[in-house]
């Protein structure tokens, strides 16, 4: 048999699919990181108007349609104040081949990335897979990432640092001050800051701004996605934005390992982003109640979970044993050493089910708790 290469084999398939395989059949899961709701009718349509047209037979731009890329022009002056080219957006398939293809264009073999710990399991996987060298940062108490600990962990080896709020897998958002801070550190340093930006539909307290608005440099990539903003998961639809320049460098690697984003998803995104915005006010208010039941049910068994404001996650801390004991009993959470070591002692809860759901499955926490302690 041939080698693998080196790169591959620092990488491990994700330990929320091992949870999820050692989970029996009808367990609740509460470890999904996805919407419980339908894609909108007209996104739906879009797409199937395409295919009836005959639109999706073809290749579209390398980059994607010019009206997608216009249409998420449009939603970037819309939300974020911010004056994006359509030229200088590529949709991907997904947020994931974003940050994919945002990563390796820009670092080198054995520069560093710094990322949160816990943070999004492909920060450090994509890091690994360019060659480069993940520098995890512990967040704050609050579990935000903080811009002096960012600050502290550059060395002349760092190529870029990881911005997500609101995070997966806390639920935190960075106050716009830290998101300004950020920007800073971006331009003062000279390194590339790649903000997440996928759950910013799902916030309750707080605002989204993004480091790009701040930035006086082009030392800011921005990545977004349709999946949980219109809950597109499958449809495999994201973006990046950046300079002209570094546009140019993520198309080397999205045109050959990617060629385009899938024509149909196309549509539906352009669809999604340019109609009515309805539902996605309705899945942030239910995504609210459900995160108070749930911080009232863990601080009823008294776990200490800082109050997410964001995304559809919780972290509460969690007693030694107390993940198994939860998927032994049947519901599946996601421990927190999954996102990072410093995740030790946490467990992610998604909460992107049903308030009776949630409230079964509180029940049965409270049982583990119990058992545990
Ligand atoms: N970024 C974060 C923080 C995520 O949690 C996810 C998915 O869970 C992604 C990016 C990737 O999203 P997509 O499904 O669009 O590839």
């Amino acid at each position: 048999m041939t080698g693998f290469s080196s790169r591959v084999e620092q990488v491990s398939i994700s330990g929320i699919r091992e949870v999820f395989e050692a989970a029996s059949e009808d367990a609740i899961n509460l470890g999904l990181g996805q919407p419980d709701f339908p894609t909108p009718d007209h996104a739906r349509q879009a797409a199937v108007d395409a295919i009836e047209a005959g639109k999706t037979d073809a290749y579209t731009s390398n980059k994607g349609t010019l009206e997608l890329r216009e249409a998420i022009a449009e939603k970037h002056k819309r939300d974020n104040d911010l004056d994006v080219d359509p030229e200088n957006v590529i949709a991907t398939a997904g947020g994931s081949e974003a940050l994919h293809i945002a990563i390796e264009a820009h670092v080198d073999a054995g520069e560093e990335v710094i990322i949160p710990d816990p943070g999004f399991v492909s920060y450090e996987a994509l890091t690994h897979l360019a060659g480069g060298q993940p520098r995890p940062v512990a967040l704050r108490d609050d579990l935000t990432l903080d811009p002096a600990a960012v600050e502290d962990a550059i060395t002349d080896d760092t190529a870029a640092f990881v911005v997500n709020s609101p995070a997966n897998p806390t639920g935190a958002v960075q106050s716009p001050a830290d998101m300004e801070a950020f920007a800073r550190i971006a331009d003062e340093y000279d390194v590339l800051c790649i903000t997440d930006e996928v759950y910013e539909y799902q916030i309750f307290e707080g605002e989204h701004r993004s480091p790009m608005e701040f930035a006086d440099s082009d030392n800011v990539v921005l990545v977004n996605a349709c999946s949980k903003a219109y809950s597109m998961t499958g449809w495999r639809l994201g973006w990046v934005t950046g300079s002209s320049e570094r546009v140019e460098r993520m198309l080397r690697v999205h045109q050959y390992a990617q060629a385009c984003a899938s024509a149909p998803a196309q549509y539906a995104a352009e669809a999604a982003l340019s109609g009515p915005q309805d539902q996605v006010d309705e899945m942030r208010e239910a995504f609210r109640e459900r995160r108070d039941v749930l911080l009232d049910g863990l601080e009823a068994m008294g776990l200490e979970c800082p109050t997410p404001q964001g995304a559809f996650y919780a972290m509460p801390e969690v007693p030694e044993g107390w993940v198994d004991e939860c998927i032994d009993r049947g519901v599946v959470v996601v421990p927190g050493d999954a996102f990072g070591s410093a995740g030790e002692g946490y467990a992610r809860i998604s909460y992107a089910t049903d308030i009776e759901t949630i409230e079964d499955a509180l029940e049965i926490m409270a049982e583990a708790t119990a058992a545990v302690q």
